[in-house]
């Protein structure tokens, strides 16, 4: 079977990283995210590493030179052809989704997932969980921040046709088995 090419979106509290695992479980395909990549470049203390330290630190984007010349080197090792990937974090700008697309040429995408949950209901998951960098004004940031950043990329993927919206609210069982049903569904752009 052709394996999943998969990106996935969410907000913060979407349950987005319970759910990437699931799909990795189930459909058996790599987990790529860029936040990860970055960091472990930090912590290497590569020359990446180093151009990428402060940026994050201070809460801005990476260059899409940058991440997507990482993304690229990634995607093209055996492992990830030959098993299929989910992509979480990355693409964040238009300029990104446009260098996957073309990237992947003819194999494409299977699908991007659009993991829902009201803006209201996240805002609440995240209070609940009390972390200390969950201060009413922090939750507000990032949230706001998806918006800006990520919207425009999911209303990009939409234009043509890819996305796969997927009602976030309920179990985490009842989600998985809505994701997985509309992933196998999928048959790509
Ligand atoms: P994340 O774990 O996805 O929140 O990523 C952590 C940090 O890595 C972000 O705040 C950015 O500085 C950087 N980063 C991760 N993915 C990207 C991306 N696709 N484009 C630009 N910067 C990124």
């Amino acid at each position: 079977m052709e394996p999943k090419r998969l990106v996935i979106f969410g907000r913060q509290g979407a349950g987005k990283g319970t759910q990437c695992d699931r799909i990795v479980e189930n459909f058996k395909v790599i987990h790529l995210s860029t936040g990860d990549m970055f960091r472990a470049a930090v912590a290497a203390g590569t020359e990446l590493g180093q151009q990428v330290a402060p940026i994050m630190e201070s809460g801005g984007l990476v260059s899409d030179e940058m991440t997507i010349a990482i993304v690229r080197e990634r995607l093209a090792q055996a492992d990830v052809v030959e098993n299929g990937f989910v992509l979480d974090g990355f693409p964040r700008t238009p300029g990104q989704a446009e260098a996957l697309l073309e990237m992947l040429g003819d194999r494409g995408l299977t699908a991007v997932v659009h993991l829902d949950v009201p803006l209201a209901e996240v805002t609440a998951r995240m209070k609940a969980r009390g972390r200390a960098d969950d201060t009413d004004e922090g939750i507000a940031k990032r949230l706001a921040l998806y918006d800006q950043e990520t919207v425009p990329t999911i209303d990009w993927f939409s234009d043509r046709g890819l996305v796969l919206t997927v009602d976030g609210l309920g179990s985490e069982a009842e989600v998985t088995e809505r994701l997985i049903k509309a992933i196998s569904s999928a048959s790509g752009g």
